[in-house]
């Protein structure tokens, strides 16, 4: 039983200018889970999590992700369509909005925080009009204990109102929805979607910022995990790469599964207290670990239950991206906190829908600076648009959407670190196979993992390794536990001619898009390049 007039502590927003809110503050995940469903605004799978839609958004909008630009952002922003200035007085009309709207309703406030190493501790204020997306807060953010709260000073605010809707022509937005950052009054101000993702990827945007400006930290778009050994494994991947899949490995420890730090001092932390994870055709056998996370505390969004809520996981009629959030204590077996040593692997993943780059192989520092620079993966076509081509997608430092500084500054740091820790650098192709989409086949997870096994054993160490002839990596000629037939690309491919024009067609590909960053690369990254 929740006593709900217990936890309920009240706050003033008065000095945030939002007036006569009925605030419930720092309600517990049970409580948040009851408020959604007593209020309509979701429904409970078999397994006790909650089930949300977010409405009108499933996914991020990048387009409509502003940065305020002012004397703090101004000359140290890379501004341009990624980084979308926003201009003062604008931000400051449109918050008064927010806050005016959100005044007289019923909202939700959670302090939080974000970064598990105390010295870059984070404090979080979340203000949200939804119940829902106040749970999701409590899942991804770090949870102060008792202690803590009583002492608790808000350092940057999130105000979450999907039900405003902005107006572009007087608000300056480019439609009712955005997500606006400012650096010199620490908000995140999200309005007009409900999606959740944009509130843990706001504050993950202003680290990426603080860190590396402030904190001396290399800010990461990386999953990480430790071995029995001590040893910390990262992996870089854009989404859908295999990020979150990959780091839940019951062999194991769990640091985090999407945003890191790495400092000057040789750790690695994760900012957040949560994970997720993607559920599209999530199944026990394949994915135990996330499965078995689906339980209460959990919410799943934008999924399709039957009458017995139970979830159809192969249901993409709502969006293809389906999601389950969970605090990390869902999963077993957990590093606590949520700190690693410097890593001794890292591996960039790519899902190469071309079937072109190797399942796995070797980088040398030139290609490890010049892979992360790139920031490659492939979008694959949905279905229902009847498009069959997977289009090549580069984003720089394998997350170019929410890093506010030119993506050579991050390079720069990850270089240093690289080069002053020794570690092993892998590029994964958990993409496809025997052929690009529509011809091949999507590695085989258990291959995946055995190959990322091998790579973390030292297995891989005294293996036969071949060139690939274009891009210039060292493939292993065996692996154990996977055929060594499918190392090589091209020897999975009937059509061995259609196999060469693909790989110079990626090639190309990367070859313009790296075009615009080529001045500020010196011949080391440069010779990391694919060769035709
Ligand atoms: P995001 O940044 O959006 O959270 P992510 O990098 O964490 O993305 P995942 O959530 O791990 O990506 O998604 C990878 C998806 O690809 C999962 O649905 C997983 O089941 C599927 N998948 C299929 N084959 C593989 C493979 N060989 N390796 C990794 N993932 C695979
Ligand atoms: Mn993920």
């Amino acid at each position: 039983m929740v006593d709900k007039t217990q936890a309920t502590k009240t706050i003033s927003l008065d000095k945030y200018g939002i007036k006569n809110a009925k605030v419930n503050y720092q309600l517990s995940s049970e409580e948040l889970h009851q408020e959604t469903l007593s209020k309509g605004q979701g429904t409970e799978a078999n397994t006790g999590a909650l089930a949300i839609n977010t409405g009108e958004f499933t996914g991020r909008s990048p387009k409509d992700r502003f940065i305020v630009k002012d004397d703090v952002t101004r000359d140290k922003v890379w501004w341009g369509n990624i980084n979308i200035p926003f201009p003062t007085d604008m931000f400051d009309s449109l918050y008064e909005k927010v806050t005016n709207y959100l005044s007289e309703k019923e909202i939700y406030v959670r302090d939080s925080y974000a970064c598990a190493d105390e010295n870059y501790r984070l404090n979080i204020r979340v203000i949200t009009e939804m119940p829902w997306s106040n749970m999701f807060a409590y899942n991804m953010f770090l949870r102060p204990n008792e202690e803590e709260l009583k002492s608790f000073d808000p350092e940057w605010l999130v105000v979450n109102a999907p039900g405003f809707k902005a107006d572009p022509e007087v608000d300056g937005t480019r439609q009712h929805n955005f997500a606006i950052l400012n650096f010199t009054k620490k908000i995140a101000l999200i309005g007009g979607t409900g999606y959740t993702g944009e509130i843990k990827k706001g504050i993950f945007s202003a680290l990426n910022f603080i860190l590396p400006v402030y904190k001396n930290t290399m800010p990461m778009h990386c999953s990480a995990n430790v071995g029995e050994d001590g040893e910390t494994a990262i992996f870089f991947g854009l989404s859908g790469t295999g990020k979150t899949t990959l780091s839940a490995d019951p062999e194991r420890k769990l640091i985090g599964d999407d945003e890191h730090g790495w400092t000057a001092e040789n750790t690695i932390f994760n900012f957040e207290g949560g994970c997720y994870a993607k559920v599209i055709n999530l199944t026990e056998e394949q994915e135990p670990d996330i499965f078995n996370a689906i339980k209460p505390g959990a919410i799943l969004e934008n999924v399709v239950m039957d009458e017995n809520g139970e979830v159809d996981f192969t249901d993409t009629s709502v969006t293809q991206n389906t999601r389950v959030s969970y605090p990390i204590y869902h999963i077993k077996n957990i590093q606590k906190p949520s700190i690693g040593k410097n890593p001794k692997n890292i591996f960039f993943l790519t899902a190469d829908a071309f079937g072109v780059l190797p399942p796995i192989s070797k980088l040398t520092p030139g290609q490890a600076a010049y892979h992360f620079i790139s920031g490659y993966t492939a979008k694959v076509a949905g279905t229902e648009d009847g498009i069959n081509e997977p289009t090549p997608n580069f984003s720089a430092c394998f997350g170019a959407p929410f890093m506010p500084l030119h993506p050579t500054e991050y390079a720069e740091m990850l270089s240093d670190k690289m080069k002053a820790s020794g570690v092993n650098v892998w590029l994964v192709n958990t993409g496809w196979t025997g052929g690009p989409y529509g011809v091949g086949n999507r590695m085989k997870l258990k291959f995946t993992r055995a190959m990322i096994a091998a790579a973390l054993n030292g297995e891989l160490q005294n293996v036969e390794f071949e060139k690939h002839p274009i891009f210039n990596l060292m493939m292993p000629k065996t692996c154990p536990n996977v055929p060594s037939e499918i190392l090589n690309p091209k020897e999975t491919w009937k059509n061995k001619k259609a196999y060469d024009i693909q790989a110079k067609e990626l090639a190309n590909s990367f070859k313009e898009n790296f075009a615009k960053f080529e001045s500020y690369a010196n011949d080391e990254i440069l010779s990391g390049a694919p060769l035709a």
